[in-house]
């Protein structure tokens, strides 16, 4: 789903009407958390077998306050994960090179890939294997605006598109594109109704998982958890603290429901909407500001995620303790 909005408020009616006839799924309202609706799913015939033995049960385990839909979940080991940075990165506040890199970090070797955050997503799965828990930044492209400053999806898909028939990105059905946009480019929903939003699309013939995550230093009220991060160049200049919360958002539900057919509750949540802008217990850095992992020699402030085992939650690591904010 779209990434929601943290602070603003907005008619999750409205909302839903929005992802439907978009054919994706935006970060959804930080209010609105749907009971989660026990439907549950026929697990196929019982005995698939992991190709990544999940930690905890079977390739698809139902029960958990989730449901699995049928689909496919992206068991790349790591999950490939590729960048378009769009727009100016060369420019002031949190639109720099400071931003660049944090992220890079955040997504390369040894950090967010293979945490005890990441491997709540171990336990999704589908019949064919479990999600590896993994992910790493394989490559990325800079855009200094080829679709202008005024996005819509469609202008998205061109950008993409484009790296991909050029070959400057592979065209890999496999992993996941991140799309990220410094902060004076608008896109169509952005700020208003959500902070990101993932879909999957056929671009360069082959079916790619895309999610769009703008700079929220656009919007500090609707979708930063607060306006200095952990990693702030300066007091206010929090984009890249909250552009990595919207990216485990959106990355989490990229991988374990990829073509928006797999892992979502009655409500339409996916795992990562069932906690959306909830943390959990946190920690105060030197700066002031909050945070709650540690890893890659950084402290962020990142949302919990759904775990998909013992009746179903939000925690900070598997196996770790449930927390309702
Ligand atoms: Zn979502």
């Amino acid at each position: 789903m779209a990434a929601p909005l943290g602070k603003l408020k907005f008619g999750l009616a409205f909302v839903l009407v929005f992802l439907v006839a978009n054919g994706l799924f935006a970060q959804k309202l930080r209010e609105h958390n749907a009971g989660p609706g026990e439907k549950m799913v026929p697990a196929g015939d019982g005995h698939a077998v992991p190709a990544q033995a999940g930690p905890i049960g079977q390739a698809v385990v139902t029960g958990n306050g989730i449901n699995y839909n049928g689909g496919p979940v992206l068991k790349g080991n790591p999950v490939p994960i590729y960048i378009i940075w769009y727009g100016n990165w060369n420019g002031t506040g949190s639109n720099t090179q400071a931003t660049v890199n944090l992220i890079d970090t955040f997504l390369g070797a040894n950090a967010l890939g293979g945490s005890g955050y990441e491997r709540i997503n171990t336990t999704y799965g589908d019949t064919t294997g479990n999600v590896s828990g993994n992910l790493q930044l394989s490559k990325q492209v800079f855009d200094t605006g080829s679709q202008g400053t005024r996005l819509r999806n469609s202008r998205i898909s061109a950008a993409i598109s484009a790296q991909l028939t050029s070959g400057a990105l592979p065209t890999d059905p496999n992993g996941v594109y991140l799309f990220l946009t410094s902060s004076n480019v608008s896109e169509s929903g952005f700020c208003t109704q959500f902070c990101g939003f993932h879909t999957s699309q056929t671009l360069n013939g082959a079916d790619i998982k895309w999610a769009f995550i703008g700079n929220v230093d656009r919007c500090p009220s609707g979708c930063e958890i607060q306006t200095t991060g952990p990693n702030s160049p300066a007091a206010g200049v929090g984009g890249a603290d909250g552009m990595v919360n919207v990216i485990t958002h959106e990355s989490e539900e990229a991988i374990t429901d990829p073509d928006l057919n797999a892992w979502f509750d009655s409500a339409g949540n996916e795992d990562a909407d069932k906690c959306n802008f909830k943390f959990g217990p946190t920690q105060t850095a030197a700066n002031g500001a909050r945070f709650n992992q540690t890893f890659a020699g950084h402290n962020w402030m990142m949302q919990m995620e759904w775990e998909n085992s013992r009746g179903g939650g939000c925690d900070q690591t598997l196996g770790g303790p449930f927390f309702t904010n």
